[in-house]
């Protein structure tokens, strides 16, 4: 593994994270700002005239809670609150199509179309690639392509549900915390909680990665002690440390 690559990558997903503001102040509220893009090959000739459109701006929640994927929150930053907790994205969408690197959550923002019923819920889901030279590529080389074959470091990733699924009450959240979606999710990655993790560690088999290049960063930034300790707790299970720092492929249920 490459540590020097890893460290970077690391040192770029940080500087993208997106802290709580903690005054009021007007004008120091960070401006989300949007071109608003359509995706209707006529609309093309008149792109240039079109006006940025705000689409909102970042607040700190009230509560902690209130981000949590039963109260169907549109939020920027940390890990993404899944609709559906179940048929996540998979395999090479998750990546970017430039680099090859898991792409990170930007932000989500919900917008149910409770006219039909399959869109009771409705979520828009912002993956980009942290690296700048990806975002740079993807812009320079789109007109390029045709949309068939076009290759993204930014992807929106769009999921509904109707009012009736497994997943959560037919009924709107209280929203005074005591809310709990009807069933659990598949463990996501214990390094960036944004992917499924069906890879896991196979010395504590506990801990969950959406690849080995996330499995490595999470044991040389701490695990290595912590998958000890876990052994420790539980003589059942093989204690081997030699085999500590891989990855196997099956899924824990
Ligand atoms: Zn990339
Ligand atoms: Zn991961
Ligand atoms: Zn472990």
């Amino acid at each position: 593994m490459e540590s020097g690559a890893n460290g970077d990558s690391i040192e770029k997903l940080q500087g993208l994270q997106i802290t709580p503001l903690d005054d009021d102040d007007e004008e120091e509220r960070e401006m989300v700002a949007y071109e608003y893009e359509d995706d209707d090959e006529d609309d093309g000739e008149d792109e240039e005239e079109q006006e940025p459109v705000t689409l909102g701006f970042l607040e700190k929640p009230k509560n902690r809670w209130s981000l949590l994927r039963h109260l169907f929150p549109s939020k920027a930053g940390g890990p993404p609150a899944w609709l559906d907790p179940i048929n996540l994205p998979t395999g090479r969408s998750c990546l970017c199509d430039m680099c090859g690197e898991p792409l990170q959550f930007v932000l989500q923002v919900y917008a149910p179309i409770i006219e039909k019923e399959s869109t009771f819920h409705r979520t828009l889901f912002l993956f980009m690639c942290p690296s700048m030279a990806c975002l740079r590529r993807d812009q320079h080389e789109q007109w390029k392509r045709p949309p068939e074959k076009a290759s993204r470091s930014v992807k929106v990733f769009r999921c509904q549900l109707p009012r009736s699924n497994p997943y959560y009450s037919s009924e709107p959240p209280k929203c005074n915390g005591t809310d709990k979606p009807s069933g659990p999710g598949v463990s996501l990655c214990n390094w960036c909680g944004t992917w499924k993790g069906d890879k896991v560690c196979s010395s504590c088999r506990r801990a969950h990665y959406c690849q080995q290049k996330h499995q490595v960063t999470h044991w040389r930034s701490g695990h290595k002690v912590e998958c000890q300790k876990l052994n420790l707790s539980s003589p059942s299970s093989d204690s081997n440390l030699a085999d500590a720092g891989t990855t196997s492929d099956d899924t824990v249920h």
